[in-house]
């Protein structure tokens, strides 16, 4: 019989990318298997969700939980955790914030089901249809989780104890939580976010900064940045000054402004808000002075062409959380089909 302490990685809504930071713990895998007990984690282990049910509560030490909320069994799965758990961590950018799967709250669930099965070249579906949660077959009932109009948060569906962000979080910031379990030491106040800091991406960036005015936004398609200078005085939007570092500034590290994964720095609400400030102050608006109103409309146009999905850029990875949520009115009670 193990005394290994139990622990559990689960998937909701999400890429597996967040599995992938686990495998990168290398040779720290071998220290996580001397002291814990995987007892469940669909990719890794054959361990069944009945098996989870028959647990004790708070049997497992600590569930890493990934992925958004998006359908009756994510949030099924989501309560069996944090029943079952000591410690329910909501590991990486989607269970923390909702990630790129709760962009889809710019769209109807109806909108997503005729664009997935119905209007797209590639599908071939004369009468229609489209997933439903029952359908009676000669061999019995087959059942679907039900797809939610909108995506949630862990923390909008149960109770989290800790929070780790990034898309997915590195392989670093995991191994940060399971030495302070293994060492036994105390764990931070309820609430916390584990293995990040509390500044911005533009403090752990080398990048020199000159407080240059815009001109233009442009992609990084367009032309080859210069390696040593900010990338958002090049006209790249770099979500670093909006963005919670703990990552070592990955991405301006290899020349790619940052998409603002980690969530936003201690004390800003709202990501994509605190982005938008900061564009207003950065672009050149010298050239506007003495332009008619329209003029300058289709001055600011023409720069914010460079930026062709605001919601995908502002908020790729915290729109559930964030003050918008979604763009269209809170949906009504939930449907079943
Ligand atoms: S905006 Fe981006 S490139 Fe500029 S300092 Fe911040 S993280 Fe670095
Ligand atoms: S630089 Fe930004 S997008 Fe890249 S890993 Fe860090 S927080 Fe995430």
């Amino acid at each position: 019989m193990t005394t290994k302490a139990s622990v559990a990685i689960y998937w909701a809504s999400s890429c597996g990318g967040c599995e992938i930071s686990v495998a990168n713990l290398h040779e720290h895998l071998l220290e996580f298997d001397a002291h814990f007990q995987l007892v469940f984690c669909p990719c890794l282990v054959d361990a069944k969700v009945d098996d989870i049910r028959a647990m004790p509560d708070e049997s497992i030490l600590v569930t890493l939980f990934n992925g958004a909320i998006r359908t009756d069994e994510n949030v099924e799965m989501a309560h069996l955790l944090r029943r079952k758990s000591k410690v329910l961590v909501a590991y990486g950018a989607c269970a923390s914030s909702g990630s790129i799967p709760a962009l889809s709250n710019l769209h109807r669930r109806e909108d997503h089901f005729n664009a997935i099965y119905c209007d797209n070249p590639s599908i071939d579906n004369p009468g229609g249809t489209v997933p439903v949660t029952r359908t009676q077959m000669p061999e019995g009932e087959l059942k679907l989780p039900r797809f939610h109009e909108r995506v949630k948060t862990l923390a909008q569906t149960v109770d989290v104890d800790y929070f780790v962000p990034g898309c997915p979080p590195e392989s670093h910031q995991l191994w940060s939580i399971l030495e302070l379990l293994i060492c036994g030491a105390a764990l931070p106040p309820k609430g916390s976010i584990l293995g990040a800091g509390r500044k911005s991406v533009c403090d752990e960036c080398e990048r020199e900064r000159k407080d240059k005015k815009v001109e233009r936004i442009r992609r990084p398609y367009e032309f080859a940045p210069d390696p040593k200078a900010c990338l958002l005085e090049q006209g790249l939007i770099c979500m670093g000054v909006a963005t919670r570092d703990g990552c070592g500034a990955l991405c301006p590290q290899a020349n790619m402004p940052c998409n603002g994964c980690y969530g936003p720095p201690e004390g800003v609400l709202d990501q994509g808000a605190k982005m938008v400030g900061t564009l207003g102050s950065i672009i050149d608006i010298e050239p506007l002075k003495g332009l008619s109103e329209e003029a300058i409309r289709a001055h600011v146009d023409a720069i914010l062409d460079g930026m062709p999905d605001y919601a995908g850029t502002f908020y790729k990875f915290t729109l559930a959380a964030s003050l918008l949520e979604g763009a269209r009115p809170k949906a009504g009670p939930e449907v079943s089909g």
